[in-house]
């Protein structure tokens, strides 16, 4: 351990730096530091902006001097995906196709971010295009993860994930397709939120899959989550997706009896849950009951975990009862005819001609195949071969169709779902963090990854991993809470109320995972 942790919550340095007490400046000398001392080892960013941080931080520092207002996240670094358009900034994807390309925009949620005053400290890592659930498909590298080297911190949002568990950034964003915020949250022991779709503006995120796309944020703990989704949610002009009738803002803080957001008393400090009801997914819990059986390959100790997190929530005041929701069972195989779909048309854009590499050819079509030859990785070239073929005339209907369909079911089950229930919960991952290089040969076994966390990218809906406790392997297991669409305020509550037994338990096994010890 070369420097000690720079460990404060986002809240609290922004509180901090707006009272004049601790100076923004040291604020992000005291994680470049830390992020020089130990990222060699855990490779969270592909490009650490020291030089603007350092501006940026000079500039809140001047105007909390001059007695002006700042932001609610004044001062607080911030790590953004390398997906995220930064003006200036290079934004690689992860991939050799973009090498060299500056956009000549900001995202709408870094714009958002900066002027609540957070400061953005670097890029991180990622599965190239977002495409990956272990942060290994990257032109970079893979990120490791920091509470284990040798194994993987999840996908493709692994960097934010890893920067936030090893303490180099109080805040991130991720993006989140098929659970790319929410997976790598809960194999770091972080929490991730996946906001309804629209919440937050697309405007600026390099578009993977355009229909189940979302940004979202991922922090250390649920208030820092809660403040940053209100930072960037709200909308947009520039997103012809983004809700219309959304209250600037959000309110995430806030989290009444109604299901959506904007609704008084605050997630931090109402702890009432009485009454709320809570259904298990039959499905992804485990054990066969009412007639179903179970899906496999969800392991004993992350199980284990979740009923223990349904207990605190049982004794906290929620009914508890097991729920089918039988379409669960088919949005793996669903998301991955959708996805790869839109990604083979979302990526013909990179032709040689507009962004970034070209690799020269006798003709203009010579070129373009050297260029996506050359700059495209394996798993890239996967996804848009098989989107091309589900998208072929003559299996169209088969594929792309039939995955149209089962989505249309799977949010039709969902809302009735949710007529009798007011979140679902089930793990967000089948297993703890695994080893590198485990399932790199096998992509079928990484898809499987998603199983939990794809359906609230079909239906929509908002969804948030939480860390509960650890595995037999002593590495931290995420609980996911589900909700109805803008049930953004709900799901933090109920996380927060997890959250907070994990860190008061010392007799259950739950508890929140240790620190990392840093190389
Ligand atoms: N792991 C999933 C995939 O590979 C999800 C990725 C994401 O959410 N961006 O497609």
């Amino acid at each position: 351990m070369t420097s000690p942790p720079p460990k404060s919550t986002a809240v609290q340095i922004a509180a901090d730096v707006a009272a004049g007490t601790r100076s923004a400046r040291s604020v992000i000398e005291e994680h470049l530091a830390h992020i020089a001392a130990h990222d060699d080892a855990i490779g969270a960013f592909n490009l650490v902006t020291a030089d603007q941080a350092l501006e940026q931080a000079d500039a809140i520092d001047a105007a909390v001097a001059a007695g002006k207002p700042v932001g609610p996240l004044a001062g607080v670094p911030l790590a953004l995906k390398d997906n995220l358009c930064t003006k200036g900034i290079p934004t690689t994807c992860s991939s050799k196709m973009l090498e060299g390309w500056h956009p000549p925009y900001d995202a709408t949620a870094v714009k958002k971010a900066r002027a609540a005053d957070a400061v953005i400290i670097g890029k991180t890592n990622l599965d190239e295009f977002a495409m990956g659930s272990s942060t290994e498909n990257s032109a970079f590298g893979p990120t490791r993860n920091p509470h284990d080297l040798s194994k993987v911190p999840g996908g493709s949002s692994g960097g934010s994930t890893a920067a936030v568990a090893a303490d180099f950034a109080p805040l991130a964003l991720g993006s989140d397709t098929g659970g790319s915020v929410r997976q790598p949250a809960a194999l770091c022991g972080v929490v991730g939120l996946k906001p309804t779709y629209g919440r937050v503006s697309r405007y600026g995120l390099v578009a993977f899959a355009s229909s189940l796309d979302q940004i979202g944020p991922i922090a250390g703990t649920v208030a820092d989550t809660a403040a940053l989704f209100e930072a960037i949610a709200g909308y947009d002009p520039l997103d012809s997706t983004s809700l219309a009738n959304d209250n600037d803002g959000a309110d995430a803080t806030s989290a009444g009896t109604a299901t959506t957001a904007g609704t008084d008393t605050s997630t931090g400090t109402n702890t009432n849950i009485s009454g709320l009801r809570v259904g298990v997914i039959a499905e992804l819990s485990g054990t066969p009951t009412k007639g179903v059986t179970p899906l496999e390959g969800m392991a004993a100790d992350v199980l284990a975990r979740t009923k223990e997190a349904i207990a605190v929530l049982e004794s906290s005041g929620a009914h508890i009862d097991e729920v089918s929701v039988p379409s669960v069972r088919l949005g793996l195989s669903a998301y991955y005819l959708i996805a790869p779909a839109e990604a083979s048309s979302n990526l013909a854009r990179y032709d040689g001609v507009r962004y970034g590499n070209r690799v020269a050819g006798a003709t203009s079509a010579d070129m373009q195949i050297a260029t996506r030859n050359n700059g495209f990785g394996e798993e890239v070239k996967r996804r848009v071969m098989l989107g091309t073929y589900a998208l072929s005339a003559g299996y169209y209907d088969a594929f792309y169709g039939t995955a149209q369909r089962v989505r249309t079911i799977m949010l039709e089950e969902f809302a009735n779902t949710y007529e009798n229930f007011d979140v679902l919960i089930c793990p967000t991952t089948p297993t703890t963090a695994f080893d590198l290089d485990a399932k790199m040969q096998d992509p079928l076994a990484m898809y499987l990854n998603d199983i939990c966390t794809i359906p609230s990218n079909l239906t929509g809906h908002p969804a948030i991993s939480v860390p509960f406790g650890t595995g037999d392997d002593g590495l931290p297991v995420g609980v996911q809470i589900m909700g109805p669409a803008l049930s953004e305020a709900r799901l933090l509550q109920v996380a927060a109320i997890l959250e907070s037994a994990g860190l008061e338990s010392d007799g259950l096994e739950a508890a929140a995972p240790a620190t990392p010890d840093l190389p």
